[in-house]
């Protein structure tokens, strides 16, 4: 968990979205940040995202990229 940067989720939307959706996006993306899923490559369910399209596998170290929400 070290390398991973904390930061507010919102934060980087800015004050062009209204109060109502940045809550929303963060609630959205605070499920997704505690979920594990499936690595393609070892197929461990070890892979958590570290940033925005970043994926990161604590069983076979791999890094990858994919998208916002979901690997494939
Ligand atoms: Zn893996």
């Amino acid at each position: 968990m070290s390398h991973t940067k904390l930061v507010r989720s919102a934060g980087r939307f800015g004050s062009r979205y209204g109060r109502g959706i940045r809550e929303l996006v963060s609630e959205i993306e605070s499920q997704y940040r505690n979920k594990r899923l499936v690595c393609p490559y070892c197929n461990y369910k070890a892979v958590k995202r570290i940033a925005f399209g970043i994926w990161y596998c604590e069983k076979c170290g791999k890094k990858f990229a994919g998208k916002a929400y979901s690997i494939k």
